[in-house]
């Protein structure tokens, strides 16, 4: 690697390389060479593609898990205020 790290490229930068050298590099448990390339062949490249899905739909269900419960409790507020409060009658 030609720059020293500190020169250039921020830590997430670095990191996101990291990771996806440490990624590609466990689909099959042996070493590859070249930066650009993330996997050393179709089949690794596959599986690290179907590891992304994974863990994107992982993330959805995490966000729609998180707004769920955020209405579940919106709702719950909502129910304890109809019961506290008198209610008003016309009649
Ligand atoms: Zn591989």
């Amino acid at each position: 690697m030609p720059e020293s790290p500190s020169s250039k490229g921020s830590l997430a930068e670095r990191s996101a390389v990291v990771a996806s050298l440490e990624r590609a590099s466990r689909v099959c448990g042996g070493g590859f060479e070249g930066r650009k390339r993330e996997a050393c062949s179709d089949r690794c490249r596959a599986a690290l593609s179907q590891r992304r899905q994974t863990e994107a739909r992982a993330k959805r269900d995490r966000e729609n898990r998180a707004t769920l419960e955020a209405i579940g409790w919106l709702a719950r507020v909502a129910l304890a205020r109809m019961d506290t409060q008198p209610e008003t009658r016309l009649d």
